[in-house]
Parts: structure tokens; sequence; C-alpha cells
């Protein structure tokens, strides 16, 4: 039984969780009664107008608390939330493919159902336990994002590497939790070689077997940085990426059908690689997997066509001159934004499509530029006469974390002046860049 520690954190002065006599570093051990899974089952019944807390304080005593707040109130109060390990040693996961000396934060592996339905975070389902199945199904925990990679589970074991027998088969889980109504996206990390051509085949057709609860399943390339130290690994080549279409596109047409919506869908990186056309937006039902990189570009190209034709603010930036930062990947993208914007706005907008010295040329995504990636690709910038230097350069927010570092901790006030530029955020949506372009 995987019940983890609610620990509350803080609490906030004069609040409802204060006045109640609550402190933070206290532990929760019953929630109107019940002993707490984890800190979902606080976040759950925190929605309620009146809770009942039963807590450990310092001394080891036992201590009950009645909240109640009015309509709107917050309590007051966080709790701690202690992720479930990942047991596995994927091949191609990316914390080993770190530098050595990485951040500890970055370090940490976790596979954990409760993130997976607040916060869409995909879990192998290989850390379950009788109990947890159970909680799963009687709160409705759905839907779930899971790693499936492959349902043969010999395929997925040479991938995942679990220690025992669980991990191996994921197919038999899948049933349960489909049977008794779970919402299940799905993603398979295809690795040349691994789990491609008839294992894609056959994982393909069984999770089109489990039926309606199935929303989305995604085929994802592997992602590979030059710290990874496994020989058998590579990466699609272009020409693979476009036999990869020409399969995949009649298979996920004739789901779609038999559905009446589209289900099977590529991540984005397949049609750059392959330099084909992005699909049309019906192609992603409601963007199920937009966080994945699965419909990104898509609704970024038709948010921004939306935004031209407005018309709002035509004009507004003539004479002006700004750069916008972007990784490899994304650079063809956001430099047909940058056309776009520049003839809109009148401004000159200059894309700077940046190379992740830290990772290696394999790693093209943008969020994974780090502050010394960029140090080095802004440097030409500051060479520059004054007048010939933009006067913002806007960053993709995915970059840098809450505390507003960067994956190599570097922070962006330290960024500004290591670069003397003026360096500002902008989230990466075709909303907020053409606002903050127009403000700027
Ligand atoms: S499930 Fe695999 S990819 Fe995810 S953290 Fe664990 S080892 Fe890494």
């Amino acid at each position: 039984m995987s019940r983890r520690a609610v620990i509350i954190t803080s609490v906030a002065r004069g609040g409802v969780a204060a006045r109640a006599g609550l402190r933070g570093g206290e532990r929760i051990v019953a929630i109107d009664g019940r002993e707490p899974w984890d800190s979902l089952d606080f976040e759950m019944a925190a929605n309620t107008p009146e809770l009942n807390l039963r807590v450990q304080k310092k001394g080891g005593t036992l201590r009950e608390h009645q909240l109640s707040r009015s309509w709107g109130e917050s309590l007051g109060m966080t709790v701690t939330h202690r992720p479930r390990a990942c047991r596995l040693s994927c091949r191609f996961c990316f914390v080993d493919q770190q530098p050595r000396k990485m951040r500890r934060s970055l370090c940490l592996k976790d596979d954990d159902y409760a993130l997976s339905f607040r916060d869409g975070f995909f879990v192998t389902l290989s850390n379950l336990d009788a109990e947890d199945l159970k909680r799963i199904i009687t709160e409705g925990l759905s839907p779930l994002y899971v790693s499936v990679h492959a349902t043969d589970p010999a395929a997925r074991a040479t991938l995942l590497r679990p220690r025992g027998p669980a991990g191996r088969d994921v197919l038999p889980l899948l049933n349960l939790l489909a049977a008794h109504g779970i919402e299940l996206h799905l993603q398979i990390v295809l690795v040349p070689g691994f789990n491609d051509g008839d294992v894609l085949e056959r994982s393909l057709a069984e999770l089109t077997a489990l039926g309606d609860a199935v929303s989305s399943i995604a085929i994802v390339p592997v992602g590979l940085t030059r710290h990874q130290r496994d020989d058998g690994l590579r990466r699609f080549t272009s020409d693979e990426s476009r036999r990869l279409l020409d399969w995949l596109g009649p298979v996920a047409e004739n789901v779609a059908v038999a559905r009446g919506r589209p289900v099977i869908m590529a991540s984005d990186e397949w049609y750059l690689s392959a330099e084909r056309p992005l699909p049309p937006a019906e192609n992603y039902s409601d963007y199920p997997q937009i966080e994945n990189g699965v419909g990104l570009v898509r609704s970024f190209l038709d948010s921004l066509e939306r935004k031209r034709r407005a018309r709002k603010g035509r004009g507004a930036l003539r004479g002006g001159h700004l750069a916008l930062v972007t990784g490899q990947l994304a650079g063809p993208i956001i430099e047909r934004a940058a056309v776009a914007l520049s003839k809109f706005s009148g401004a000159k907008i200059e894309v700077l499509v940046l190379q992740s010295l830290y990772w290696g040329p394999q790693v093209t995504v943008t969020g994974l530029l780090t502050g010394l990636d960029l140090e080095a690709g802004l440097a030409p910038l500051a060479t520059r006469p004054v007048a010939a230097r933009p006067r913002q350069v806007l960053l993709p927010e995915v970059m840098l974390n809450e505390d507003g570092l960067f994956l190599d901790g570097l922070g962006l006030e330290e960024l500004r002046a290591r670069t003397r530029l003026d360096l500002c955020t902008v989230a990466p949506d075709p909303d907020s860049l053409w606002e903050t372009t127009l403000a700027s």
C-alpha cells in the first residue's frame, strides 16, 4: 500500500488554517475521518466548505481541527506532495542522459499516478499494487496519462528494464482501468529497432481494441542527448520519419473513421523532421496531448492566423527592432511567425535559432536551452553597434522554472547582467507572443 505522508508546508498568517490552530511541519493523519493516501486527497477535500483534519503535532500528540471557509475563501495552507518513485531504468530515460553534475531536482525519477491525474504527467503503472488500483477506480482518478511504449511484454521489458515482473505487461492493467471507465491518454515513445515495425503494429491494434476509454495514443520519437551512454540507441532519420508517417497515416485514419474522432496522433517532431506539412486542426480532436508536443505547432500557426486577421495593433511598432529566441526544432515555425508579426506590426523581428551546447546538437527543443547556451548564443548581439542591437530579446518562459532559473541553475537576472541585453520572457503561445511583441 503506497500511502504518502501529508505534511503541512506552510500556513498563511490570519488565514482559515492559522485561525484553526494549524502550524507548518505538522502531519495530517486523517481527513474527515479517513487516512489520506497522499496530498491529492487533501486537495480534493480542500474544495469543500467544511473540513475536519486530525493532525499530529510536533510533540507527537494528536488533535482535531475543524476548518470552515466561506465561498471563494482559500484555506491558507499548503501541503507537500512526496511523489511515488520510479522503479524502472528505461534505456532512453532523460534523467539518465544528463551531465553527471546536474542539479539534484533534475535527477529525481518519479512515476506517480496522483500526478498523472492532477497534472497530466505520464506514468508506467509499473509501481501500482492492488490497493492503488482500487483507489484509482473507486475515486475515479480519470483521466490518466500512461507511457505504454509496447504492449508486447518482452519488448516493453527490453525498453523499461524493470527489476521484477511488474512493468512488463501493461495491457491487463489498461484493460482493468478501461473496464472501470478510467479515461486513458497513452503515449508510445518510439525507439528504432526496439518497438517500431511489428511491435508498433501490435501495440496500436491492442490499444485501440480497448475501446472508447482510450481517448488518444501519441507516437513520439525518442529524444537523445550527447550524454546518453547506450550504444544501442539512435534517433530516427528524416527518411524513417517520412516512412513512419506514410505507414501511420492510413492506420490512424481507419481508427478515426471507426471511432468518429481521431485517436492515434504523431507528434509534431515527426512532421518537422520529415519536412512535411502539419495536419489540419481536426486531426488533433481537442488537442488532448498538446503538452506532449502533439498538435502544438498546428495550434500555434492557427492562432497566429486568427490574430493576424483580427488586425488589432497593425503598424504599432513601426521602426522597432526585437529578437525572438528559439531552439532548432521550432526554428522554422517561429521564423514564419516572425515574418507575419513583422509585416503586421512594422517592426524588424529577428529570430535567433540557438543550439544547445550543453546537451549536444541532437537536443533541439527550446525548453531545454540552458542559461549558458543562451549566454553563448546571445554574445554576438553585444558586439554589434548599439543601433544594430534589438531593443528587446524575448525568451520563451518554458526555459525557466518557477524560481526564474534556467536548467543549469543560472538566473534570468544574472543572464541579463552577463549579456547586457534587455531580456524579457514570453509564454510560448501565439496570443502571448503577439501581445508581448506589440506591447514592447
Ligand atoms: S519511468 Fe523510465 S523514463 Fe520515466 S523516470 Fe522512470 S526510468 Fe526515467
